[in-house]
């Protein structure tokens, strides 16, 4: 394995006082492992998770030749260009229920969508298109033309045709293709397991008294709604003090029950110092100041997490050393050796939530085993001039419109103070300036991350 040293001399223009997103962003993707277990889940209890193996089509889909509407199913080749086609009717074919006869030319079969094409039959006329007469059925001239309204065995997956790839999230159109296959059961990965606990003397839980100086723990919040999103299991470690052997024994019990963990605060010059000393008992640890606003400093480590003599793994805090509350933790399936990744963000509520959206978001997808996409961005036009000096990416919150032209416009809030959430809460999505863009004019066109499907 690769020393977090290692990896950062391979990333180009690494500098840990001014690194640049994206080259935090290479160190990163460069670091995470990734899940490889697999788990067999009946088909709708896979929506959201992350496909293990590729799905492969075992049969064509359509399975035959069939009709793509109701009406009459006949051969191109009886058509004439400038007369109407007279066809004799030589049975029914219904979507369940094939035609099997042989039709010889000169006839036609009625037939409803979906049906089987019958041998030989390569065209259908819309029944609204015809005139019948008698027995007879009686096409105008151009209704159709040879080959019209037949849908192709195998045009929506071929046989052996790898349907959807491995790493793919499941979507519900990826549900109704997997069904069409017969496939009941899914290969997915299992999920990744993320511990995080908030840092500092003057946080308190919900349901604690608000000491003189102390403000309540938001970002155990913030953190868990953006993991929920993104389907891994969440395990809440409480807050913890800014004291060695409390906060040693959190990211003992953290590494031990997760694959990765999530801390808020604490990273900042002088606290820093805590973090560093531990880390450097438990595992290896970067500390970085990122070209970046908000959310500077973050720190990104490694803890190996190996079983004592007894195949326990980790160290429980003491109860005293805890702060609020904590949930549960399935500790049990971790009980063999492994390395946990430690996201380290600084503590302001809306750098956490930056941080998790620039930098630990694609992490965990990557190390969940999903093939990461880039997030789509929407261009739009800003109502105001922006301030924005070159040499770091600045993400402001912003609220995304309609303009009046019929394109998206957007106003960046006024607070842009990394502590204050309630901008967060109100914008619908972040203005991107990256790292060479200067001063913004009022109605240049910026990048703008919506937060719909996001948050
Ligand atoms: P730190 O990064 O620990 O220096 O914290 C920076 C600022 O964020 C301080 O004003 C902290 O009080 C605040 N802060 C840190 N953690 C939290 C949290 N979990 N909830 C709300 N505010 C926090
Ligand atoms: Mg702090």
């Amino acid at each position: 394995m690769k020393s977090l040293v290692q990896i950062a001399a391979e990333v180009s223009g690494y500098d840990p006082q001014a690194l640049p997103v994206a080259q935090a962003r290479e160190f990163i993707a460069r670091l995470v492992p990734r899940v490889t277990a697999i788990e067999m889940l009946p088909l709708r209890s896979a929506l959201g998770r992350v496909l293990g193996r590729d799905i492969v089509c075992a049969f064509n889909v359509p399975a035959h030749d069939n009709a793509a509407m109701d009406g009459y199913a006949l051969r191109g080749s009886d058509l004439a260009a400038d007369a109407p086609a007279r066809l004799a009717l030589a049975g029914t074919g219904l979507a369940g229920q094939p035609f099997c006869g042989d039709v010889p030319a000169g006839y036609c079969v009625r037939i409803t969508t979906g049906a089987v094409m019958p041998a030989g039959l390569d065209t259908v006329v819309p029944q609204e298109f015809v005139r019948l007469d008698g027995n007879a059925v009686i096409v105008p001239p151009g209704a159709v033309r040879s080959g019209d309204n037949r849908r192709f065995a195998g045009e929506d997956l071929a046989a052996g045709e790898a349907a959807l790839p491995a790493g793919r999230i499941l979507r519900p159109a990826d549900l109704g293709m997997i069904a069409s296959l017969g496939v009941a059961e899914v290969p997915v990965l299992r999920r990744l397991r993320v511990a995080f606990f908030s840092t500092g003397d003057e946080l308190r839980s919900i349901g604690e008294p608000l000491d003189a100086g102390c403000v309540y723990d938001s970002n155990r919040y913030t953190l868990w709604g953006m993991l929920q999103r993104l389907g891994v299991e969440v395990l809440d470690l409480g807050v913890v003090r800014d004291d060695p052997d409390a906060l040693e024994a959190a990211f003992r019990e953290a590494a031990a029950c997760a694959d990765a963990v999530i801390t808020s605060g604490g990273v900042s010059v002088g606290e820093a110092d805590h973090t560093k000393a531990i880390m450097a008992r438990l595992g290896e640890v970067l500390f970085w100041r990122i070209a970046m606003r908000p959310g500077r400093p973050m720190a990104i480590g490694r803890i190996g997490v190996r079983p004592d003599a007894e195949g326990r793994i980790g160290a429980r805090p003491r109860a005293e050393e805890r702060i609020g509350t904590r949930a549960d933790t399935d500790r049990g399936s971790a009980s063999d050796g492994h390395t946990a990744i430690l996201f380290g963000l600084p503590g302001n509520p809306v750098a956490v939530m930056v941080t998790f959206y620039a930098f630990v978001r694609d992490a965990l997808l990557a190390m969940s085993g999903a093939s990461v996409e880039p997030l789509p961005m929407l261009r739009a036009a800003s109502a105001t001039a922006i301030r924005k000096k070159p040499g770091r990416t600045e993400f402001q919150r912003g609220i995304v419109s309609r303009a009046s032209d019929g394109g998206w416009q957007v106003s960046v809030a006024a607070a842009q103070g990394s502590g204050i959430l309630r901008s967060m809460s109100t914008a619908n999505g972040l203005v991107v300036l990256g790292d060479a863009q200067g001063n913004v004019a009022a109605g240049e066109s910026v990048d703008v991350l919506p937060f719909d499907g996001l948050i």
